[in-house]
């Protein structure tokens, strides 16, 4: 392989290992604990830069998001939930989430319903709200760093990396794994530290407003580490926490 090639693939790792890991911590952080469930107050001046990595790395109508992810709590593993592996099957919410998730995030009743609070801001309107646009300027942005075909590479592996951590949490995070508590949803710490702290998902479920997902000693919640950062620079403020378990 040639010395620039090489060059190139390593830029190439890297900007696909930061997006996904941004996009993550955006997802839990802001999208998630944040915005659906409000267990947590964040200073626009860390909420913006969350929208606009998700934005350009995904697409993401926050307000899609957060309608779908709310009827999911509201109907987990029973008839009416978007994405259980329980009802669909685990390989076709591994491999499909993306379909489930889309084909309920396209209808209006759900939206309305589900989150009617989210996404009418000025900035929502004009700009977050258009996943296509804020793509086209992520691809434009990888390009721009990497080069025509390395950039749209980068941009097309972060992006399947991100929706597959999405499934593995919707999937296996409902099928495999450890439970703290009496509900559908499980714990998979290998899930956790790859996807900042969503794989410890039988504890969200227990408290699904909790700022925090660690819940017992050694569990590890990586975006509850940023959470007291921010906390302590004062650009973050947990509105809800769950009770910690002894043992
Ligand atoms: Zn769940
Ligand atoms: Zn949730």
């Amino acid at each position: 392989m040639e010395p620039a090639t090489v060059v190139h693939l390593l830029y190439a790792v890297l900007l696909v290992a930061v997006s996904v890991q941004l996009s993550s911590f955006a997802t839990s952080i802001y999208l998630h604990r944040s915005l659906a469930h409000r267990g947590l107050y964040l200073n626009p001046v860390v909420a913006f830069p969350m929208r606009v990595q998700l934005w350009l790395a995904t697409g993401i109508n926050p307000k899609e998001w957060v309608a779908v992810h709310r009827k999911h709590h509201r109907h987990t593993d029973v008839e009416g939930d978007p994405h259980s592996p329980v009802l669909e099957g685990l390989w076709q919410i591994l491999f499909g989430n993306i379909y489930y998730y889309a084909r309920e995030a396209h209808k209006k009743e759900t939206v309305e319903t589900f989150a009617p609070d989210v996404g009418n801001g000025w900035l929502d309107r004009h700009f977050f709200r258009y996943g296509l646009l804020g793509v086209f300027c992520g691809i434009a942005i990888c390009m721009w760093l990497l080069g025509p075909v390395w950039g749209g590479i980068a941009f097309l592996v972060q992006a399947g990396t991100y929706i597959f951590f999405s499934a593995v949490v919707n999937g296996a995070n409902h099928a495999l794994g450890s439970r703290n508590f009496e509900n559908t949803a499980t714990n998979l710490q290998i899930v956790a530290l790859l996807t900042a702290g969503e794989g410890l998902h039988n504890n969200h479920h227990a408290y699904p407003t909790s700022a925090r997902f660690s819940i017992r000693r050694g569990e590890i919640d990586p975006s509850w580490i940023v959470v007291k950062i921010l906390s302590w620079l004062r650009l973050a403020r947990p509105l809800k926490l769950a009770p910690q378990l002894e043992s």
